[in-house]
């Protein structure tokens, strides 16, 4: 592999914990030797005006450009006249679907064994379309967004994926017996598109009810595709059923084939900088990265040396019981390589 012409990526190794776990990955990597050149980019440190963001016009660029790219946790700045930088990666690249795989982990314990679960967040609209205001003191209002073009895009997405993936089923989780008009358009463009894959099972399910069987038996779900706001909070229930955030990968799919792979948790300022934190769900996202490069031996092998590594249970980071630090578990997994 190491013969390939190299493929340039953009990385964003991010803020609190993700400059640690990005250098993981980047040692990961070479040590497997994977045909990848990174172009670093950091939030900057003041407002672009291009971007309205502390994220970088040039960063942007850079994606667009490569089309591949891996994104370290950015934490969102709180202050007023700025985009946060998540929500400005998500509008100004247009990833519309979040893909989260959630399955157990052979060898770490947890109360199921058999979760293997695909999480596709609708990703541009719903309640995070960023519309809120003051109607008069005291009351304030927030729009959710849904559009049948959005709906179609992600629905669509989610159906190729299970028939690709050799999956059988697709829920689309819902509230459209109370939010009749924006998930009952949502379930609309579901089924119009479940159609056109008869041979995918298709069925819709009330978000309560779903959190309800999830944590009841989470083998009764396959694909799950959802509106923004709920694929936000499933999919961190999916995390929990595994191990938490420090195990679950990501990745952001956009127009013009960009894809931009990224950990689900956050930039963990408790533990920031402190050589703790656990680069597993960043280095699984670089997998999906590389599966999308169609890397597919360099994925399954750095994969396989994860898995394996976690599994023989000698070095494992704090959040999975351990008291390996963030370099002697990524030097662990060099060392399965
Ligand atoms: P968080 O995910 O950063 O942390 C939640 C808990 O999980 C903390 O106890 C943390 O220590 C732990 N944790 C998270 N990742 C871990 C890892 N890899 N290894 C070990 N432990 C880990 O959530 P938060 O504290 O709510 O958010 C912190 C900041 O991150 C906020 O500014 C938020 O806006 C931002 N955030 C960014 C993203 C993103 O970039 N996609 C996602 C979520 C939150």
């Amino acid at each position: 592999c190491s013969s390939s012409t190299p493929i340039t990526a953009t990385l964003f190794p991010g803020d609190g914990i993700g400059p640690e776990i990005a250098e993981s990955v980047k040692k990961v990597f070479t040590t497997a030797g994977v045909p990848i050149e990174w172009e670093e980019h950091y939030v900057g440190t003041e407002i672009d005006p291009r971007t309205q963001s502390f994220l970088t016009w040039d960063s942007l660029e850079s994606v667009r450009r490569n089309k591949v790219g891996l994104k370290g946790p950015m934490a969102t700045p709180i202050g007023k006249g700025h985009r946060s930088l998540n929500l400005t990666l998500r509008k100004e690249l247009n990833l519309y679907a979040n893909v989260r795989p959630c399955y157990s982990l052979p060898g770490y314990k947890t109360r199921y064994d058999d979760v293997d679960l695909i999480t596709i967040r609708e990703n541009t609209e719903g309640e995070y379309s960023g519309l809120e205001h003051q109607v008069v003191r005291g009351v304030v209002e927030s729009l959710k967004i849904i559009t049948r073009q959005a709906s179609l895009r992600v629905a669509e997405y989610a159906f190729l994926y299970a028939k690709t993936h050799g999956r059988e089923r697709v829920s689309a989780i819902h509230k459209a017996n109370i939010m009749q008009k924006t998930d009952g358009l949502f379930l609309k463009c579901c089924r119009e598109v479940a159609e056109k894959y008869p041979e995918i099972t298709y069925e819709e399910v009330v978000i309560d009810n779903c959190c309800m069987m999830l944590v009841k038996n989470p083998a009764l779900f396959d694909v799950l595709v959802m509106p923004n706001l709920y694929g936000d909070i499933i999919s961190d229930l999916c995390a929990g059923l595994v191990g938490g955030l420090g195990l679950t990968p990501s990745c952001n799919i956009g127009e013009d084939g960009v894809a931009l792979a990224e950990a689900v948790h956050g930039s963990a300022p408790d533990i920031a900088g402190k050589n703790l934190a656990n680069p597993t769900a960043l280095l699984l996202s670089g997998v999906m990265m590389l599966r999308h490069l169609k890397l597919n031996e360099q994925a399954e092998q750095i994969h396989s040396a994860i898995i394996n590594t976690i599994a023989e249970g000698k070095y494992r980071t704090a959040d999975l019981g351990g008291s390996s630090t963030t370099t002697e578990f990524t030097k662990a997994i060099c060392d399965h390589l």
